[in-house]
């Protein structure tokens, strides 16, 4: 077991335990299926299963599905699948629907002992109300029915014979309390909805803040952890704990949410992303979605890092994304293979090598692991470069390619721009070079030095490959900060060119890849071998990483 950097909740815990408090350690990572999990909703898997791993405890996976609305199985397979990928098993895998007869008797529990009724107040009407953070609410007319009504009318809106919103059933708390969210909360209202588990059994729906303390305590969670907009919700968590006689007492600590510089985080705002066609589903590679982090090829290890290389803190924070680049290439540095791919071709006829010769190179697979071994490169007379290798009127200080100018290929040879083929319009077609053969790689030669080493594939050997660039999906740094003023705007900011896709070459060996298998290409930077797009005739490689970040930690 690798016992984890400390963070306050793990000071708590280790108190409860060290007090007597508590006995053990049962978190839980608890969404609602919805839609996709993203980088967000890591960090709390992250925090949770990490937090009972380091005391022996357990984590369960719950569902939190109390609105049939929204939810969907296709989330909850979704969700299972994100959580493995990121490396964690759940001890209890749970949906909050399974408890729904257990909420219903503890909201009868509640109204035998008067502390719960039934409203006919409309939505609205309850919002208005409910008064403000300087005005104390107003108590509805139907918060004096009788035990014995409510309980009739509860038993009605459960049988079906009330509209949606004709009633609730709220907490007969404190109308006047500087908690709003004690001013009688709603525990159920009606929603004559099919639910993905319940099916039309039920048609009222628990809401989430008195569905939540109740699955805690019934699952025995010990430390019940959230985001920090649930604080102010904790005496209310606490007050259906106790009133509702649960037997186990779990402690709700909250901690600040995880945001991400040129990203949004929210599923509401992603799904938007996608039911608007900005991106091409859920996994689409810019996604800030674990699937989406995934097929982009981002590793669990990186993802794991990032999310306790960031602490946890009890305010909301927005991180910079490229510190998360930054863990993946520290992650893929020694474990991928290095190999050289062409991005934009130009193509380079080699004159004074032999017309039909072919030559195998030696090359190591990644020069940083030598056990990684070495692999073969064909080369031949023809070959392909990176157009931006090569400028017919170059600037000062420019190494590469030029008419007159000699540079290395990388694993091969010396070779020396001789002319430029152009066709009719002045478009560059090919670039003649002559060879050096006394210069090969891994001779020794030291004759003379060359300050511009390039990449290359052989022509008649490349594999043709498609390349999917990305960029921010948006354009500004910290949409996350203000969710409210951003509402109207973040639509505006998704970057129009977050996507550029090309057409290239790769080295023959690239026929043996499969879908997620990582790369790192030669000047470049790491490439995941696309999981929707790749079939077995067409390569595509998505850009995960540029090679180097402006970043520092
Ligand atoms: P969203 O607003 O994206 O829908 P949510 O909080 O409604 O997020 P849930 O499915 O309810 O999503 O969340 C499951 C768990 O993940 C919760 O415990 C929640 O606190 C946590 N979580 C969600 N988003 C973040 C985030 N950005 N940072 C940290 N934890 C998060
Ligand atoms: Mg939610």
């Amino acid at each position: 077991m690798v016992e984890h950097t400390s963070n306050f909740i793990k000071n708590i815990i280790k108190e409860d335990l060290e007090s007597g408090k508590r006995d053990k350690v049962v978190t839980r990572f608890p969404p609602e299926p919805n839609g996709y999990l993203h980088i967000g909703h890591a960090k709390s898997i992250v925090l949770n299963f990490d937090l009972a791993d380091d005391f022996h405890g357990k984590t369960n996976l719950r569902f939190d599905d109390t609105n049939p609305l929204k939810e969907d199985t296709e989330f909850v397979e979704s969700i299972k699948e994100d959580v493995k990928w990121l490396g964690y098993d759940w001890d209890g895998l749970f949906f909050a629907s399974d408890y729904f007869d257990t909420m219903y008797e503890k909201a009868v529990l509640l109204i035998n002992k008067n502390l719960a009724y039934v409203d006919d107040l409309s939505a609205d009407e309850i919002r208005e109300y409910r008064g403000t953070l300087t005005e104390p609410g107003k108590e509805s007319p139907f918060r004096n029915r009788s035990v014995e009504e409510n309980l009739e009318l509860f038993t009605r809106m459960r049988n079906g014979e009330f509209g949606n919103g004709e009633k609730v059933l709220r907490a007969k708390i404190d109308m006047s309390s500087p908690n709003i969210n004690l001013r009688d909360p709603v525990m159920y209202r009606i929603a004559h909805a099919t639910h993905h588990n319940t099916g039309d059994k039920w048609c009222i729906y628990p809401m989430y803040s008195f569905a939540h303390p109740l699955e805690d305590a019934i699952e025995g969670v010990t430390h019940s952890i959230c985001t920090i907009e649930f604080e102010d919700q904790r005496p209310l968590y606490n007050w259906f704990i106790e009133k509702c006689e649960m037997e186990s007492q779990p402690q709700q600590i909250e901690f600040g949410r995880l945001n991400v510089t040129n990203t949004v985080m929210s599923k509401r705002k992603l799904k938007q992303l996608v039911d608007e066609g900005f991106v091409d589903g859920w996994d689409d590679p810019r996604m800030p979605t674990i699937s989406g982090l995934r097929r982009r090829g981002y590793t669990p290890e990186a993802i794991r890092t990032f999310c306790r290389e960031l602490g946890v803190a009890k305010t909301t924070g927005t991180v910079d994304s490229r510190m998360l680049d930054h863990f993946v290439r520290e992650d893929l540095k020694l474990k991928v293979p290095r190999t050289m791919g062409i991005i934009k071709p130009l193509k380079v006829v080699i004159t004074n090598y032999p017309e039909d010769q072919v030559e195998m190179l030696d090359a190591e697979i990644n020069p940083e692991n030598p056990e990684m071994g070495t692999r073969q490169i064909p080369f031949s007379r023809e070959i392909y470069i990176e157009q931006d290798d090569f400028m017919e009127d170059p600037p000062k200080k420019y190494f590469r390619l030029f008419p007159g100018n000699e540079v290395r290929l990388k694993h091969a040879y010396f070779i020396k721009c001789e002319d430029v083929i152009k066709d009719s319009d002045g478009n560059i077609i090919e670039i003649h070079c002559t060879y050096d053969p006394e210069t090969k790689s891994g001779t020794g030669f030291t004759g003379r030095k060359v300050k511009g080493t390039i990449h290359w594939v052989d022509a008649k050997h490349a594999v043709p490959a498609e390349f999917r660039l990305y960029e921010p999906l948006i354009l500004d740094d910290v949409v996350n900060e203000d969710e409210e003023a951003v509402e109207k705007t973040f639509l505006d900011l998704v970057n129009p060119q977050s996507l550029e896709i090309l057409q290239g070459f790769v080295e023959p060996n690239m026929k043996e890849v499969k879908v997620q298998d990582k790369f790192q290409f030669f000047r470049h930077g790491y490439f995941n071998v696309d999981p929707k797009h790749t079939t077995s005739d067409h390569l595509v490689f998505n850009l995960i990483v540029s090679l180097k970040s402006s970043f520092k930690l």
